[in-house]
């Protein structure tokens, strides 16, 4: 389905990965040590001190993070969770591995982010915390979300899956609350592959989390093996087996180096990507608020569906025969059947997130998206937009 003048393919990700990287994986695995290790305690020691966390603690994904927190919190079978419904399954998924329940909320227009006004409405006397995710990498509004969680004694968990580097007020996301997880899967901001960060202030948090992530067993497991260790442990929970290996890590230490750079090809993709449509009335361009300063991992732009004759799906379609990928974040999670069945959500329940979920799409942005391709995708949008206004 080439009819169409574009010969620029660009797919919605590509990883930025290079030989450093693979230089570092492979001294990991010709130093013979190759699960958790040196490299890993090195990676949450630079990764603490980038974001400024005093405690970090690497695990293999950010739903493990998320697990973990909710853990360390204390959260409890019949508690109930504020979540906002258009996130990835994971932030849903963890409060209900404690047998709690996730409390869905509603979105702001403005920003895409949880709605504190709606989760006051959503408020019961079981609510024990609240999720914050920072979607595309926009921290939500952490003042509003604090004033509320202390006057109502919840817990705050950051999912800052799309927030590395991110920042409100001039604080880093990752320093602002209790806890802060992160994501290093493939698509993320910083990848290894698979993999995850917490971040945390709190000591007594950071230990309990250190230990459930390695099968509960007492402190330093991970050296049992080695020169250091020894082989007597004890172990003081049924934990989990969340740890990261050192060949990751190494990959997290390359790619935190770079971090700075990437955030900043990622911004001025954007910009671009602002310039060439927020002129086109068809089109609605992603905000930020002027306090806080953006990720970018995800470009959400959203169509005015009153003056286009298509709608969201056929457009992604459209954008398609012109070889651009773009894609869809999130289906809100009460949409979806587990949500349905398990907490009895059902269509209509969250009238914003519903709405702008009929309109929204993510465009490819990736650190090394070459002029070509980031022209590419500007003129594939604007063809689209024109061969179907109404
Ligand atoms: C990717 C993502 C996660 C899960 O991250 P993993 O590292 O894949 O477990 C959690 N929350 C959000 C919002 C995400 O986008």
């Amino acid at each position: 389905m080439k009819s169409v003048t574009q010969q620029v393919e660009v797919p919605f990700h590509r990883a930025m990965v290079g030989e450093e990287e693979v230089e570092a994986v492979a001294n990991v695995i010709r130093s013979g040590w190759l699960t958790m290790g040196p490299r890993t305690i090195e990676f949450e020691e630079q990764f603490g001190r980038y974001i400024g966390a005093e405690y970090c603690i690497a695990v293999n994904s950010c739903t493990a993070a998320l697990h973990l927190a909710l853990d360390a919190i204390g959260l409890q079978p019949g508690d109930e969770v504020l979540v906002p419904t258009n996130t990835f399954t994971a932030t849903g998924e963890t409060v209900a591995y404690m047998g709690a329940k996730p409390a869905l909320v509603d979105i702001d227009p403005r920003t895409l982010n949880l709605d504190v006004l709606d989760a006051k409405r959503r408020l019961t006397p079981r609510t024990k915390a609240i999720i914050p995710v920072h979607l595309s990498g926009q921290p939500c509004d952490m003042d509003e979300i604090h004033a509320f969680a202390e006057q109502y004694g919840l817990h705050v968990v950051e999912d800052a899956a799309h927030a590395l580097p991110a920042s409100y007020q001039g604080k880093n996301v990752g320093a602002i609350s209790e806890i802060t997880t992160f994501s290093f899967y493939a698509t993320k901001t910083l990848t290894t592959g698979e993999g995850g960060m917490i971040a945390t202030n709190d000591m007594n948090f950071a230990d309990r989390m250190r230990i459930m992530r390695l099968h509960g067993i007492g402190r330093d497991a991970w050296k049992r093996y080695s020169k250091a260790g020894s082989w007597r442990y004890a172990v003081l929970d049924a934990g989990f087996k969340y740890n990261l290996t050192d060949m990751a890590s190494a990959l997290g230490l390359v790619q935190l180096k770079r971090c700075d750079q990437m955030a900043l090809q990622r911004s001025i993709i954007a910009a671009r990507y602002h310039e060439a449509f927020s002129f086109q009335e068809a089109l609605e361009t992603p905000t930020v608020k002027t306090d806080r300063q953006s990720a970018w991992h995800l470009y959400v732009l959203r169509l005015n569906l009153e003056k286009l004759s298509i709608g969201r799906d056929e457009f992604i379609e459209e954008l398609r025969k012109f070889g651009i990928e773009a894609s869809v974040h999130f289906i809100p999670l009460h949409l979806h059947p587990y949500y349905q069945k398990k907490y009895g959500y059902k269509h209509g329940d969250f009238v914003v997130a519903e709405r702008e979920y009929e309109r929204y799409l993510s465009l490819p942005i990736f650190p090394g998206m070459t002029d070509a391709e980031i022209e590419a995708v500007i003129s594939s949008v604007l063809a689209v937009v024109r061969m179907n206004l109404r």
